[in-house]
């Protein structure tokens, strides 16, 4: 693919799109007139999120108003109670969160917010962002769906600088103020497909939406340009089996255009030989990761071909943060891509993921190792990867997808 056309689409592309958001629109509008300047056909399929507009957020602590930003879905309450830091979620610290506003690190995942709930916190905080950087940003959070199960208590989110601060001034109490029009709206997956000559299918997926505070370069419209760069190259060599590119909304909001497109075709998903996705390419430095939710040979095909291609891989099994989980989940073997930036040379998530931390020649020689992996899988003469996902993946999966407690968590 050619780097004018990389940066070109970054370029355009340079703007924050939430999932539900009318930028995600514009954005998914985008990429659907990127694919007909190919020559194939495209549409957009719609699917229904949860969307709210915060009217009011304020947090107080001992009497000094925080900058924060109101969780969306969490719905609308006032409440003033002591405030608890919670380090870790062993029994002993959790035993102190009854009847207070509880401060958390990290993200507020399905078990953390059950452990908030049964250890009888009646409000949140949570914090993002660097202590170090001179920015006071605050990430637009949200409660999903899938962690409240409709059971809310009120939460914000803060600077990490001021958590800091709150916690080392030894604060004793807190207010939050959250109130907020909940409603149904909607989010997109765009659909492309380049026919082939079997009932047969090789689905590609990349999430397009970003978080709040991203123009989402690296995460993930790396990806998104890796689809039409493979589209691009395979349209002229010719498919026999099918590819269907696959661009997700509002994956940053818990995979859901992905778990949408497996709920909406189902009765297709068997006649899918594999998913490939890909999440964050073509970044100026790091590794490229293979993580394949799929049988062990997969693995190693990839090392082998990775080899004999040149091309530095890290190839493992696992269950990938991204879309790719959802058709895994379903039964289809599935592989997710990456080149993995360094730690703190290209951060994801915030206002740092811009064309700053790309280069479009790195982009673009992912892109040709992935076209000769995806020719391969959608010309092969029989599918060679087996659709029988192994237990210990099914173990994972069941882990991510919050049905069973991690062990170790
Ligand atoms: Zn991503």
């Amino acid at each position: 693919m050619d780097t004018k056309k990389i940066n070109r689409i970054l370029a355009e592309t340079a703007y924050v799109r939430m999932g539900g958001s009318a930028e995600e629109l514009r954005c998914a509008e985008y990429l659907k007139a990127e694919c007909e300047a190919l020559g194939f056909e495209a549409h957009l399929e719609d699917f229904e999120v949860q969307m709210a507009t915060i009217k009011t957020a304020s947090l107080t602590v001992d009497g000094l108003d925080i900058p924060c930003k109101g969780y969306l879905n969490a719905g609308s309450a006032e409440i003033e109670a002591p405030l608890y830091y919670l380090p870790s979620d062993d029994a002993c610290s959790l035993a102190g969160c009854r009847g207070k506003i509880v401060m958390i690190d990290g993200y507020l995942g399905y078990w953390r917010y059950q452990d908030l709930l049964e250890s009888g916190a009646v409000g949140f905080i949570t914090y993002d962002g660097n202590a170090n950087y001179a920015d006071r940003d605050i990430d637009q959070r949200e409660l999903r769906a899938h962690v409240s199960k409709g059971v809310k208590i009120p939460g914000v989110n803060i600077n990490a600088k001021d958590a800091i601060a709150i916690v080392n001034s030894g604060a004793k109490t807190a207010k939050i103020v959250l109130e907020q029009d909940e409603y149904m709206g909607t989010s997109r997956n765009v659909v492309c497909d380049i026919p082939g000559e079997t009932d047969e299918t090789v689905v590609l997926t990349a999430h397009y939406d970003s978080t709040s505070l991203s123009t989402g370069a690296y995460d993930n419209m790396s990806g998104c340009i890796g689809l039409l760069g493979i589209a691009e190259a395979l349209s002229k060599k010719g498919c026999r089996r099918g590819l269907r590119l696959v661009f997700c909304g509002s994956e940053e909001r818990g995979l859901l255009g992905a778990k949408a497109y497996c709920a909406a075709h189902e009765e297709e998903l068997s006649k899918i030989s594999l998913n490939v996705n890909l999440d964050m390419i073509g970044c100026i430095m790091g590794k490229f990761i293979a993580c394949c939710t799929a049988e062990e040979k997969l693995v190693h095909f990839i090392e082998y071909l990775a080899s004999i291609e040149g091309f530095g891989i890290k190839a493992r099994q696992g269950v990938y943060s991204s879309d790719s989980t959802p058709f895994a989940d379903k039964g289809v073997p599935a592989v997710s891509f990456a080149r993995i930036a360094p730690q703190n040379t290209a951060t994801i998530h915030n206002s740092y993921d811009t064309l700053a931390v790309m280069k479009a020649e790195q982009l673009a020689r992912d892109v040709d190792f992935l076209v000769t992996f995806v020719e391969m899988m959608t010309n092969a003469a029989h599918s060679p990867v087996s659709r029988e996902i192994p237990e210990k993946m099914k173990d994972k999966l069941d882990i991510y997808l919050t049905r069973k407690r991690d062990k170790a968590d």
